[in-house]
């Protein structure tokens, strides 16, 4: 099929009957992302929705191990049917390829990819196609995310992952798509990597938090034998922290979409250089700040101690002149503002900027 006929057949065919792709993203490996997506997909589906689960982590798809899928998914007619296993229909790179078979694969090589994921398997109705995607936020990230019509994206974190690095990261990403962020989900929380951290980045950026996931070794164990917690021991107490999870995923699926237009956002901002930053606000109100003092209330991990909350600058450090020497819109969420004084990590969240204002 040509490519363009591949867009043409996804558009038509594939968007209808799927209410809401939802990627599932984190900045780096290891955090737990396919854990979380198949735990999600289960209680999902366990709370009554029509749940698939695409595994297109190419590099190391797990989903047919987590879920003890061997069988490979049965074609006709031109048509893969994608594997049932607790609830979830599921499709996975790794039913195709050997285990240990090493993949190498290139841009345009995951685009037909995921494009055959998408049109040529037969998916049926969905309420939720959740898409664990390879983990980091580059290009190939990306594309995937082009090539599906996404509602809107799951973070997934660790709480000592350089939160704030990372989430701020993965939502420059999704925003690059035009695609909100639904939420953030802490995973291993407890005490061997502390706790809170991704809660408080999202909560710095005003996106909603869906939950946390305890360091739990049974839910490895369970996980390595095949079976996802939420199934196995559904009355466990990480099994009832993935069903709030999937609660809360649903509820803030469900307002998405009026979310993203209820925001007021900058209309007009002041050039790079200014004497002041001047905002004119969407909805018609106007912010002046002092480019010392909104250097000074930089939200980053940097200029705010993770755990105390303490300002680790002081204004008279800054010199007199400091200027803001870019100024980008981060999608609905904030302003990307670098500063003359080099640093250039700082998120302001458009309500934090409407408060100092
Ligand atoms: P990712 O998809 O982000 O690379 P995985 O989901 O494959 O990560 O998880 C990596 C490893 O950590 C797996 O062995 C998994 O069983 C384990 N794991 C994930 N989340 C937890 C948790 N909350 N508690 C204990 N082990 C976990």
């Amino acid at each position: 099929m040509p490519e363009s006929s591949t867009q043409d057949s996804l558009k038509k065919g594939l968007i209808p009957q799927v209410r809401h792709a939802i990627p599932v993203a984190s900045g780096k490996g290891g955090v737990g992302k396919s854990t979380v997506s198949a735990n999600l997909a289960v209680a999902l589906a366990k709370q009554g929705a029509t749940v698939g689960l695409m595994d297109a982590d190419v590099y190391g798809p797990s989903i047919p191990t987590i879920f003890g899928v061997t069988a490979k998914p049965q074609q006709t007619a031109g048509r893969v049917l994608p594997v049932e296993a607790h609830g979830v229909k599921l499709i996975s790179m790794g039913f195709f390829v050997p285990a240990n078979e090493a993949v190498i694969w290139r841009g345009p090589m995951l685009h037909k990819m995921v494009n055959d994921f998408l049109s040529i398997v037969d998916w049926g109705g969905l309420d939720y196609l959740i898409v664990d995607l390879p983990p980091g936020t580059g290009d190939i990230q990306l594309s995937l995310c082009q090539t599906i019509p996404v509602t809107g994206a799951v973070i997934v974190s660790t709480p000592q992952d350089v939160a704030w690095n990372v989430a701020q990261k993965a939502i420059m990403m999704f925003d690059k798509l035009n695609a909100p962020i639904i939420g953030v989900i802490e995973n291993m929380t407890g005490e061997v990597f502390g706790k809170g951290g991704a809660r408080n980045a999202a909560a710095r950026l005003e996106i909603p938090f869906l939950g946390e996931i305890p360091l739990a070794k049974a839910l490895r164990e369970s996980a390595d034998k095949g079976t996802p917690i939420v199934a196995a021991d559904p009355a466990s107490e990480v099994a009832k922290t993935f069903f709030t999870i999937a609660r809360n995923l649903a509820a803030e699926t469900a307002r998405v979409r009026e979310r993203k237009d209820a925001k007021a956002f900058p209309a007009k901002i002041s050039p790079a250089g200014a004497e002041r930053v001047e905002i004119e606000w969407s909805d018609g109100r106007k912010s002046s700040y002092d480019p010392r003092e909104l250097r000074l209330a930089c939200p980053c991990a940097a200029c705010v101690d993770e755990v105390t909350g303490q300002r680790q600058l002081k204004i008279e450090w800054l010199k007199p002149d400091t200027r803001a020497s870019s100024i980008t819109p981060v999608g609905r969420y904030a302003l990307h503002i670098a500063w003359s004084d080099g640093h250039n990590t700082g998120l302001y969240g458009f309500d934090y900027l409407r408060k100092l204002g």
